[in-house]
């Protein structure tokens, strides 16, 4: 489960992004939020980098993500202790 994998010590890395609805995206993680109780809580906070959605996001600062939406992601730059 993404939640359990992507937890605050991937915060200040580039990762690249696989979401569920198709959407791959390389990305600088800015927080991780973490919560024990609700699913909607988890998510991540991060500027995007690029994007396979190029006509439908706009490349910008701060977006959120769902942890739920994340299917897959590895990390691509900074290092992970
Ligand atoms: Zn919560």
């Amino acid at each position: 489960m993404i939640a359990e994998q992507l937890t605050r010590r991937f915060q200040d890395k580039r990762l690249r992004i696989e979401f569920s609805d198709g959407q791959t995206a390389d990305v600088l993680v800015l927080v991780v939020s973490e919560c024990d109780k609700h699913e909607d809580c988890r998510g991540i906070t991060y500027d995007l980098i690029s994007t396979n959605w190029r006509d439908r996001v706009k490349q910008g600062s701060a977006y959120w993500a769902d942890l739920k939406d994340i299917k897959n992601f590895e990390v691509i730059g900074g290092s992970v202790e």
